[in-house]
């Protein structure tokens, strides 16, 4: 607790150094209608998806200091009872996929964090924002970039905030190596190589059903490599060659990836090696090289403690809960036009979506696919 707090004490003083105000109309309105409110910043969400990672949102924002759980979606009756009686939510708060539409006349939630399969994403983000709410959806944040951008184009029409679940963007040893980075620490950066990957298990999972996943190992893990491979060089790639090998054809059907190795050039001639797999685990690692230094980073992207080693020494920042920094930074964002380190805005979900489409078009055409990330 003393480390986390210390964490968000550096973070809200970096926070009104780069404190801006916040531009879309409707965030504006949202800012008056709080301010009014007992409580001037507290962000009050509803979590849509009460499975196994909005359980741990869920618990993870009751430490937040300026978010609050005050409603949930949900198709599981029985779950809407439990949350209801744990977190101490108003019936009013609470809704299904029917209904949530509803949200629009609900003037006590101000977000809805959508962390549902990713193939219901879209649909349900673009619903969040033509209730005039805030949207935070989990990554990946669709199937491909297409309905990512479809999702971007919803809420700017909207003028709501769309942001991603990029809990990494806030982890601190995460951010000292992008500060060590950016100060020429590392000198010029050459490599990156990016593992991950673990045994996927129920067969039977959503996960490995391509119209609710999109795809298998790539968007639920391999995408950690690829955006840990844009913040940890700090360049967009613009080209990407993948291999794909598949050992188990009963579990990995059509449309499911099981193991994909993946390269990205970048415009400095850096270059990233990755590994993307639901067939082995214990594969949680980045790996950063430069002409004056490296990082070496195992676990990378895990719940944590994230643990790294450096030219230097070892990664010695605060231990901190990710998602409960995660949620008190994205209020930051919405109501002070907070600018992170490393965006988490729908155009930055964008990015890492055209990366997985080039990836599967490489892997189908064995060439080299070129990439504008704009
Ligand atoms: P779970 O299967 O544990 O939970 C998903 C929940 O979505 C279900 O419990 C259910 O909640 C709801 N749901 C709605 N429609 C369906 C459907 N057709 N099939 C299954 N569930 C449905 O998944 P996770 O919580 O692990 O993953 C959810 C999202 O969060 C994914 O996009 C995943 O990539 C992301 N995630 C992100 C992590 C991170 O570290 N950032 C870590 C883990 C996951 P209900 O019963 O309330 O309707």
């Amino acid at each position: 607790m003393k480390t986390r707090r210390l964490f968000l004490q550096k973070a809200s003083l970096s926070a009104m150094a780069f404190a801006v105000p916040a531009l879309n109309p409707l965030s504006a309105m949202t800012n008056t209608i709080n301010t009014s409110a007992k409580n001037p910043q507290t962000l009050r969400v509803a979590i849509m998806g009460l499975g196994s990672y909005g359980t741990r949102v869920a618990e993870a924002i009751q430490d937040c200091e300026r978010v609050k759980l005050v409603g949930v979606i949900s198709g599981t009756p029985s779950k809407v009872v439990a949350w209801r009686e744990k977190y101490g939510i108003p019936e009013k708060n609470c809704y299904n996929y029917e209904n949530f539409d509803a949200v629009k006349d609900n003037p006590d939630i101000d977000a809805v964090y959508v962390i549902t399969p990713n193939g219901l994403h879209k649909d349900q983000v673009i619903r969040v924002a033509k209730a005039g709410k805030h949207a935070i959806c989990e990554k990946p944040m669709a199937v491909n970039a297409e309905d990512g951008q479809a999702m971007v184009d919803a809420c700017k029409a909207a003028g709501v905030q769309l942001l991603i679940g990029y809990r990494m963007h806030f982890e601190p040893n995460t951010l000292e190596v992008i500060r060590m980075r950016k100060a020429g620490e590392l000198g010029e950066i050459h490599f990156f190589q990016g593992l991950s990957g673990f045994v996927i298990g129920d067969p039977t999972q959503w996960r490995l059903k391509p119209e609710l996943s999109g795809g298998g190992a790539m968007m639920d893990i391999g995408i950690y490599s690829i955006n840990g491979a844009r913040y940890m060089i700090g360049e967009e790639p613009i080209w990407v060659t993948a291999q794909e090998v598949k050992t188990n054809h009963e579990k990995f059907k059509e449309g499911i990836d099981e193991t994909i190795t993946f390269q990205m050039g970048f415009p400095s001639g850096a270059i990233a090696s990755c590994l993307s797999t639901y067939n082995m685990n214990n594969l949680d690692r980045f790996y950063l090289n430069g002409s004056k230094g490296w990082v070496e980073m195992q676990p990378s992207t895990g719940y944590g403690p994230i643990k790294g080693e450096t030219h230097k020494g070892p990664l010695s920042e605060p231990i901190v809960t990710h998602q409960t920094v995660q949620m008190d930074e994205m209020a930051a964002i919405i109501f002070d036009g907070k600018e992170p380190e490393v965006s988490v805005n729908g155009e930055e979900g964008v990015r890492d979506m055209k990366i997985i489409d080039a990836i599967f078009k490489a892997v189908e055409t064995g060439g080299k696919v070129p990439l504008n990330l704009g």
